[in-house]
């Protein structure tokens, strides 16, 4: 059975998301051992990372193209909201734990 990893985008109404497969033997695909190893576990070692590299390329890629389609504005909103609740969170934190906020 696989599973994924699922990537959200973190702005509100946002329901996109990104499904990563899990790695798989697919994932070795086109991929060759560095020539220059000295040993064959060294070999193994090169494919390994040249598979992890593509995928984490390709995952990156496709996050950052969505979150360009996204307009400034709504980052900045999100952060404005986040702040707004860390700073609520922390109120409520010194407030239960007797701690003034300065
Ligand atoms: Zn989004």
């Amino acid at each position: 059975m696989s599973s994924v990893t699922r990537h959200l985008c973190p702005l509100d109404g946002c329901d996109w998301h990104y499904d990563e497969p899990d790695p798989s033997t697919d994932d070795l695909s086109g991929i060759t051992p560095d020539t220059r190893a000295a040993t064959f576990e060294d070999a193994k070692v090169s494919i390994v990372e040249q598979a992890m590299m593509r995928r984490l390329r390709t995952t990156e890629s496709l996050i950052r193209a969505h979150f360009e389609s996204h307009p400034l504005e709504q980052w900045v909103a999100a952060l404005v909201r986040a702040r707004q609740e860390r700073d609520q969170l922390a109120c409520a934190l010194g407030e239960s734990h007797g701690m003034p906020l300065s």
